[in-house]
């Protein structure tokens, strides 16, 4: 088989498109859930789409990269001491009350990280 050529999506440009063309976001709502101006999002997209469809007319290979925008600190994970349970939970919800698998309230915050390259 071929290889096919990759061409680089950052972080920021997948988030982009995904809240702007994804979730139909006007670019304002958008730029603040990623904690930039409206114009900063503006060129953000605009570099995102272009690589998109360079990917769709050339066939080429979309490979997502690091950005300064991190997915890393949405989410705390939680541990249950009694049965092992991990999940995650959004930021601002609060510490859970209890494990959602054995409703137990012996749990312990952890460090995970979404794997990086
Ligand atoms: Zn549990």
């Amino acid at each position: 088989m071929m290889e096919l050529e990759e061409i680089r999506l950052t972080i920021d440009e997948h988030e982009a498109i995904r809240l702007a063309d994804l979730l139909d976001l006007p670019h304002e709502e958008a730029g603040r859930r990623m904690g930039v101006s409206r114009a900063t999002f503006g060129r953000i997209i605009q570099r995102a789409r272009r690589v998109m469809a360079d990917a769709l007319v050339n066939g080429k290979a979309v490979q997502i990269e690091g950005g300064s925008y991190r997915f890393v600190d949405e989410t705390r994970w939680f541990c249950c001491r009694k049965c092992g349970h991990e999940w995650e939970e959004p930021r601002g919800t609060g510490r859970p009350k209890q494990c959602p698998a054995c409703r137990q309230k012996d749990l312990y915050r952890i460090s995970k990280k979404t794997k990086k390259k």
